[in-house]
């Protein structure tokens, strides 16, 4: 790529560099000056360079390129020194912590900066030095920055980007100031505060004591203040205006935390702290775009199912979605402490928790499923200090802006690529007749949304076009800051976990058919909620347990709300055994223990009215009426085409691999029971697909192989394991 390429200082990155452009054959000749002739004689000898050179000026004569790779206020001497002896066509780049006194540096020298000249950054490196510090791989899968004028030459961006996007680097642009604000926060301060402290423990008598008893937080936090002094020195200096605003920022978080502590403000203290610790866990998951849980499974995971086996004991499947949301919003909005139990650690559901933090309330945790959140009341929240992002959550931007249009202050909510082609007019559109004033983006009324605080609400009698609980939802938050009473009609019914919820923490909502009132101007009291186990989850040991021989299990905690239990209803007709044991209520919600026995099933026509009541449970009985004796006929189901696959298609072609006579239609499909055979299906990356089949094994006559099972983890983190421990002889194979 090059012919010659002149560093001018070979430490840590500059020898890095040359030993990358060695290794990949980028450079015909290497050559390189330093002050030091150890340090040519040492990169001589080690084959790094093919010659040295005390002056800078002499390294340069012939080069292609030449990299800066000395501490960034030697610049303009170097750049003077050099200039006279540069060929016309010679691209200048430099890998300075700081882009601003380079620029400047250039300037000086040139009178402008010249147009082959490319400031880059590479964010890689360590506290060492020195030409034997250098490693080849050093900025592999790192990022490097680079920091190009208005005229700098396309042509010499191109071939700087392509030397380190051949080092392994990531290459990302920026303009000069921007890149040194970032840094100044992300990289300078930390130093400064590293040098800082040790300092200031050095200086105290007792400092022997200190640094023998030193424990792990000293030798994690001041690492860094092991860091060469003079390119450090030079970086404070190169940068002072970005460090200083870093540090008056941070300053005044400090002193927010001193004040809390002097006080004995346990709640702001926790607030910080806890805050601090879930931006610390996923930070990295955030600046991937993936919110705020780990990053989805990509791999391509088979389930291995052998024939057979049984299921047996007690299980617990993961919380339910709806009202793991639910509990997060409402706790925040009561008075009081809320401990949620068997909260889903989802993606969705933890969206909807950081959008409070965001807002001011302390939540402890998740841990476990354990959630502790400090209510701050309904007239508690607090302006966030950045747009609210609610990743992929429908539930969580919809519930929110009817909470977001009574507020004080003004809000922006964004979400991801794909929430952001969904419609929030729905939502706004009463909320405007309610007085909100709430604005959605292009033509289709999509995200992000922006709410104007400081709106007075007034209650209105709505009766919603299409049947939506999101929607319904969303009006009746808003109805709690409303005068009046908000009165919402609905003309099919839906989920109504929102209303239970309120009326769990103490709040007056009535339901007369399809029409539900509530009047603004009460309170929330918190409450303890232990969220049910999701029924959509426990459908699979359901139909499991149905098919199994000798089968006998107790699913615990399961949501029954009367809008979800289609499965019960249906695996009943079928002849399963099911009883419903422990019937209670938590936080409104009805929920059992539910034990379910082998039984023998037999095929039936599924009756429309339960269809919306186990619209998610089909795959999974689909794989019941296979084991049925007759034929299952489902109608009216053409929602199902429309899910996470096209669910009639991809449960029919799988079941007819397994050599079950199954028949799409338009809106359902017709099943004759027989017996299960052996082969291998594909899920479509459909995870309630992938479970289904999963469970088929218990009944088959040799293993079934299922494609495509990662997504597995969205809704049942750990189904494999679960299932596993009952029986099931499940094995999980990366392919
Ligand atoms: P290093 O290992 O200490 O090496 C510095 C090099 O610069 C030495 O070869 C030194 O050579 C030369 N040098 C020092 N003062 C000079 C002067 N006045 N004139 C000419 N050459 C001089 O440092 P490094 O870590 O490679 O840092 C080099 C550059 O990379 C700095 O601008 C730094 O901001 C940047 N950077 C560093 C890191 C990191 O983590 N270390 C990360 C990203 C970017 P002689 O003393 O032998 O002449």
């Amino acid at each position: 790529m090059f012919n010659q390429v002149a560093f001018i200082g070979l430490g840590l990155i500059g020898s890095s560099l040359a030993r990358s452009l060695r290794a990949n054959g980028l450079a015909k000749t290497i050559v390189a000056s330093s002050r030091s002739e150890r340090t040519i004689r040492t990169a001589l000898e080690i084959g790094l360079i093919d010659e040295g050179f005390s002056d800078a000026a002499d390294a340069v004569k012939n080069a292609d390129l030449v990299v800066l790779a000395m501490p960034v206020c030697a610049t303009q001497a170097v750049l003077e020194s050099i200039k006279h002896n540069l060929k016309s066509t010679v691209i200048i780049t430099d890998v300075g912590s700081t882009k601003g006194n380079v620029v400047a540096a250039a300037e000086a020298v040139f009178g402008t900066v010249p147009a082959r000249f490319v400031p880059a950054h590479p964010i890689a490196g360590s506290e060492q030095s020195g030409v034997l510090a250098g490693k080849a791989n050093l900025f592999d899968r790192h990022k490097v920055i680079i920091t190009p004028l208005a005229h700098s030459d396309a042509d010499a961006i191109a071939q700087v980007q392509q030397m380190w996007q051949a080092a392994g680097a990531e290459v990302l642009t920026m303009t000069v100031q921007r890149h040194d604000e970032v840094l100044a926060k992300t990289s300078h301060l930390p130093h400064l505060l590293a040098f800082s402290l040790v300092d200031t423990l050095a200086r105290e008598s007792q400092n022997l004591d200190i640094f023998r008893y030193a424990a792990g937080g000293f030798r994690d936090f001041t690492r860094i203040a092991g860091s060469d002094p003079t390119m450090w020195h030079d970086i404070f200096f190169a940068n002072e205006h970005g460090i200083v605003a870093a540090l008056d920022g941070f300053s005044e978080g400090v002193a927010r935390l001193k004040a809390a502590i002097v006080a004995h403000d346990s709640d702001a203290v926790l607030g910080i702290l806890t805050r601090a610790q879930v931006a610390r866990h996923h930070f990295t998951h955030m600046l991937a775009g993936t919110a705020y849980s780990k990053t989805m499974n990509t791999k391509n995971l088979q389930f291995v199912v052998a024939a057979g086996g049984t299921l047996q004991g007690n299980l617990r499947v993961p919380g339910d979605k709806s009202i793991s949301h639910r509990s997060i919003m409402l706790g925040s909005l009561a008075e009081g402490i809320t401990e949620v139990t068997g909260f889903l650690e989802g993606e969705d559901a933890l969206a909807t928790l950081q959008a409070f933090r965001d807002m001011g309330v302390v939540i402890e945790g998740p841990k476990n499923g354990e959630v502790r959140i400090h209510g701050v009341g309904l007239q508690g929240l607090q302006a966030p200090p950045n747009a609210l992002y609610v990743g992929n959550s429908g539930t969580s931007m919809r519930l929110l802006s009817g909470i977001l249009s009574a507020q004080k202050f003004d809000t922006v909510m964004t979400g991801d690529a794909s929430l952001s082609k969904r419609p929030m007019e729905r939502i706004a559109k009463p909320l405007r007749s309610m007085g909100a004033v709430i604005q959605t983006t292009g033509e289709k009324g999509t995200p992000p949304i922006s709410i104007k605080g400081n709106q007075l609400l007034k209650g209105i009698t709505y009766a919603m076009p299409v049947a939506s609980a999101q929607v319904k939802s969303g009006l009746l938050l808003a109805g709690l800051w409303a005068e009046g009473e908000t009165v919402i009609t609905e003309p099919a019914p839906t989920r109504d976990h929102s209303e239970r919820m309120l009326r769990g923490f103490g709040y007056d909502v009535t339901t007369e058919g399809s029409t539900i009132r509530i009047r603004g101007g009460g309170k929330l009291t918190a409450t303890n909620i232990d969220v049910p186990a999701d029924i959509s989850s426990a459908a699979f040991f359901m139909v499991g347990a149905s098919i199994a021989p000798n089968a006998d299990v107790i699913l615990e905690h399961v949501g029954i709300n009367p809008t979800r239990i289609g499965v019960i209803n249906i695996l009943r007709a079928m002849g399963g055994d099911l009883t419903l044991l422990n019937e209670r209520e938590v936080g409104g919600e009805p929920v059992a223990d539910i034990r379910v026995r082998s039984a023998k099933l037999k095929g039936i026509r599924i009756d429309e009215a339960d269809v919306p009541l186990a619209i998610d449970e089909f795959p999974s009985l689909f794989i019941a009426a296979a084991c049925a004796e007759g034929t299952t006929v489902l109608t009216g189901a053409e929602e199902l085409r429309v899910k996470e696959s096209d669910r009639i298609q991809v449960m029919a072609d799988g079941l007819i691999t397994l050599g079950i006579d199954a028949q799409p239609t338009p809106d359902g499909m017709i099943i004759q029971g027989g017996q299960i055979g052996s082969g291998k299906v594909i899920s479509h990356g459909d995870h309630r697909i992938a479970m289904s089949f999963a469970i088929a094994a218990l009944r088959a006559s040799g293993t079934i192989e299922i494609e495509d099972c990662a997504n597995v983890a969205t809704s049942f983190p750990l189904f494999v394991e679960l299932a596993r421990g009952a029986g099931l002889k499940i094995n999980v194979v990366e392919a």
